[in-house]
């Protein structure tokens, strides 16, 4: 599907993520005249009856100035007493601001569990549903003053995909200082291009992705293509815009430059989305290029094609399943434990029930439970640097 651009009224629901260097200045804290702008431009979104979700960094950083706690990398109690304190003044200013373009602000703090977990995954659905239905803006966090260092999303730009996955929003937005995905840093490499349409993302475009952070914000360039797969993946459009200009949506529709990511042509049922999005998948299995093929043709993963079982896993949860040259392909259920995973890998299903003394399933993951995460196409050695590049994050 190509990425073309459309006015942002075309969308039926947007969830726009805001970077804390947007809202907050080091020393003098608060930018409310480019909130103020902002809420402006959700209002007008608004009346023309899209529905807005907005992904709002910035507690620990206003915590931390409000706090006047000194530069530099927080400990973990300290961005938990920053996030704290700059939670509750961000939702206030953010309730505020909407409430002067009559819009009514609700504040929903996660945490990874409530999207990694089913359950819990469908109950803080059912309450953004039901904000969206009486017409408020949630406005949501991590919350970070619960989340530790292993358990947490990190940075807003997968929660705020998470969240537009969950939400079935068609459009996410990301707000920062960056204004889109170039080939190269551009401020390292003088022959950087920017593109303005990606229709798929693929791991050339993967290993576009720097690793850059700023201080005020956790998210670089690598966060948001992650984001990106997990949007489009579920059929959401996803743009990468500068949020510098005093009306961010405005200046898109107007032209601005900006980074259009065109959602996957073929959508998957919602139960396969949140399989997709998984932050955190307990373990992996790599497959020869035989069940690769088969898995892209619609079929089930068979014991039979799977070469290695990596980490503890438990029948039921989430596991990656990576092809023969080392790039997740697909997510899925795990079929078996993955003890039993490793004893009957390699062979066929019909020996399962002599090797495991039952008579198991027939699959190690069955195409029901399974989605396909990347496209086929060749690997280069540029996307094998990217991907090292992203080692030992969460998601990796
Ligand atoms: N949740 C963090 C905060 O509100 C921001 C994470 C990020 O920068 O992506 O301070």
């Amino acid at each position: 599907m190509a990425a073309t651009r459309k006015p942002l009224e075309k969308y039926r629901r947007i969830v726009i993520k805001i970077g804390s260097a947007l809202l907050v200045e080091r020393k003098s804290g608060l930018k409310k005249t480019w909130l103020d702008a902002m809420c402006a431009d959700i209002a007008a979104l608004k009346s023309k009856g899209v529905e807005v979700l907005v992904v709002s960094s910035g507690a620990i950083a206003l915590g931390r100035t409000v706090l006047n706690l000194p530069a530099g990398v927080l400990k973990l109690e300290e961005s938990q007493a920053a996030a704290a304190v700059g939670q509750i003044a961000l939702a206030r200013a953010w309730s505020e601001s909407l409430s002067s373009d009559q819009i009514i602000a609700g504040q929903i703090l996660l945490t990874l569990g409530d999207t990694e977990e089913r359950r819990r995954y469908l109950n803080a659905r059912a309450t953004i549903n039901q904000l969206l239905k009486l017409g408020s803006v949630p406005i949501i966090n991590e919350n970070d003053t619960v989340a530790t260092t292993e358990i947490r999303y990190g940075d807003n730009d997968r929660l705020a995909a998470r969240v537009a996955t969950m939400v079935g929003a068609d459009l996410l937005v990301l707000l920062s200082d960056i204004d889109g995905l170039y080939t190269a840093p551009p401020h390292l490499d003088p022959e950087a291009r920017f593109l303005e349409t990606i229709a798929e993302i693929t791991p050339e475009i993967e290993a576009m992705a720097g690793g850059a952070a700023s201080e005020l914000s956790r998210g670089g360039m690598r966060t948001k293509i992650d984001a990106g797969k997990i949007a489009t993946t579920s059929g959401c459009a996803m743009i990468i815009a500068s949020g510098k200009p005093e009306h961010p949506l405005k200046a898109i529709e107007a032209g601005a430059r900006s980074s259009w990511f065109a959602p996957s042509g073929s959508p998957v049922t919602a139960r396969k989305t949140w399989i997709a999005g998984q932050l955190l998948p307990a373990g992996s299995v790599t497959i020869d290029a035989g069940a690769e093929a088969a898995l892209r043709s619609g079929k089930s993963l068979l014991p039979a094609g799977v070469r290695q079982v990596t980490g503890s896993f438990s029948r039921g949860d989430t596991i990656a399943i990576v092809g023969a040259t080392g790039r997740e392909i697909a997510r899925g259920l795990a079929g078996y434990d993955a003890d039993e995973a490793r004893q009957i890998a390699g062979k066929k299903s019909a020996e399962i029930g002599v090797i495991l003394g039952y008579a198991g399933r027939a699959a190690m993951v069955h195409r029901d439970d399974m989605v396909m995460t990347a496209p086929a196409g060749k690997r280069t050695e540029d996307a094998r640097a990217g991907e090292d590049e992203g080692k030992g994050k969460l998601h990796a």
